[in-house]
């Protein structure tokens, strides 16, 4: 195991830091305030080649590997959060789902079009009674009598909703109960009967609208299934969906790294009691700290990430958990090292923090990964090595 870089891994960093220096970081405070990301910008990030990053050549993405297209979201993440989960969901999430189990016709159809930034996707699972429960969604898929269907239902916390161009949507196909009812379709956002419910006013994380979806007989075509629903179906969505998770967990680091970065400089350029405060010992413990939380943070997202394509769930949900609590330490500990200015919305601490929130919770909480990871011990013991040796299998 060689943990060092390639060089074409290291060139690929300086690139997208340049970029993200550039195109990104400059405008993360506005988006935040405006709470709009612009088109522009989405586009941008598409132009740069960070869409469709894991997309097969053939289907119009960039070829790259699942560990490429992490480093350049801790990276993206590190200037601004949300750009970092608009790269997230157009490589994992959603367009993972497509990746893995679309027809060649769906993958023909959405993957280049969602790399090359014309198609914006999100997740729809999520409803108001069901969040953690999602076994028991009641969005419902019934057959229209003419060989079609119609969707029925109400989603809830859906990223990006009113602004994207597709929906990947959880549904209960008739009447089985429980997780082998469900599958999955894919909506085209200007169907009819697809309407947009209220957005959620979010303490962090801004930029993207979180907002509710209702669908009211929306007609889905037999070629719009992307899972039918069957015994092992929603297991098979939700392993696709670690991908999500371990990106997620990336975009958290990169918001915990800005925070430390942050500190740092301002440890060293502040001065009380004569001397930086860098100087003093509990500042440097907490710098410290820092910095090994998200080292530790870092390393189980790459060991995630490697563990198969898509993550394994105990090594995704180990990296999705310890990410999530470490991005909330780090910028908490930032903004004490900040003093009084940390609170201020002159400085960007209240911001990092405000975003790092988001992460113990959306993608499945914390404490459903800790049930998951828990679930995985019983069932295999403890063996954290495993996933990191398995060759990763790519079903795309
Ligand atoms: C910013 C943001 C973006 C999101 N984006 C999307 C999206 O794009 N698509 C989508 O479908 N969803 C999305 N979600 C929804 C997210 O997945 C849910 O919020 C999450 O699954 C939790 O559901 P809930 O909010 O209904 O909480 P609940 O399920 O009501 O849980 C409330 C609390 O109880 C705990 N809890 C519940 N069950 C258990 C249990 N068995 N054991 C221990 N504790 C338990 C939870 O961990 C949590 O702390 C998003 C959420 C947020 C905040």
């Amino acid at each position: 195991m060689d943990l060092r870089f390639t060089p074409d891994e290291t060139a690929w960093i300086a690139k997208v830091r340049a970029f993200a220096q550039a195109q990104v970081g400059p405008y993360a405070a506005t988006w935040d305030e405006a709470e709009h990301v612009p088109r522009s910008h989405v586009q941008k990030l598409a132009d740069f080649g960070l869409f469709g990053l894991v997309v097969p050549q053939e289907y119009g993405g960039h070829g790259r590997t699942p560990l490429e297209a992490l480093l350049a979201i801790e990276v993206v993440a590190e200037h601004c959060g949300i750009s970092g989960r608009l790269v997230v969901d157009h490589n994992f999430g959603p367009t993972g789902l497509i990746r893995h189990y679309g027809s060649e016709a769906q993958r023909r159809h959405w993957l280049p079009r969602i790399a090359r930034g014309e198609v914006l996707t999100s997740i729809c699972i999520t409803e108001p009674e069901h969040g953690s429960d999602a076994n028991r969604l009641e969005t419902r898929l019934d057959p229209d009598g003419r060989g079609g269907y119609r969707l029925n239902g109400h989603k809830r916390w859906i990223t990006g909703a009113g602004e994207r161009e597709l929906y990947v949507v959880f549904a209960r196909f008739g009447d089985t109960p429980g997780s082998d009812g469900i599958g999955c379709v894919l909506v085209p956002a200007d169907s009819p009967g697809v309407e947009n419910g209220p957005r959620e006013p979010t303490l962090g994380l801004r930029g993207i609208r979180e907002a509710e979806l209702i669908f009211r007989d929306v007609p889905v075509s037999p070629d719009q299934i992307l899972v039918p629903a069957g015994p092992g179906s929603f297991r098979a969505l939700m392993r696709a969906y670690n991908g999500q998770r371990v990106g997620a967990a990336m975009v958290a680091t990169g918001i915990g790294v800005a925070a430390l970065k942050a500190a740092l400089a301002y440890a060293q350029q502040r001065h009380q009691f004569g001397r930086p405060i860098a100087d003093f010992q509990a500042i440097q413990f907490r710098l410290a700290d820092m910095a090994m939380q998200l080292d530790a943070a870092r390393y189980l997202c790459y060991r995630a990430i490697q563990s198969g394509d898509p993550p394994e769930r105990y090594a995704a949900g180990v990296a999705k958990t310890f990410a999530a609590e470490t991005a909330i330490a780090v910028t908490n500990s930032a903004l004490q090292v900040f003093g009084g200015n940390g609170y201020s919305r002159h400085y960007p601490i209240e911001r990092l923090l405000r975003d790092a929130r988001m992460f113990t919770l959306g993608g499945g909480t914390v404490e459903i990964q800790r049930l998951g990871i828990a679930r995985e011990l019983v069932r295999a013991g403890y063996s954290p090595l495993e996933p990191w040796l398995e060759p990763a299998s790519s079903s795309a």
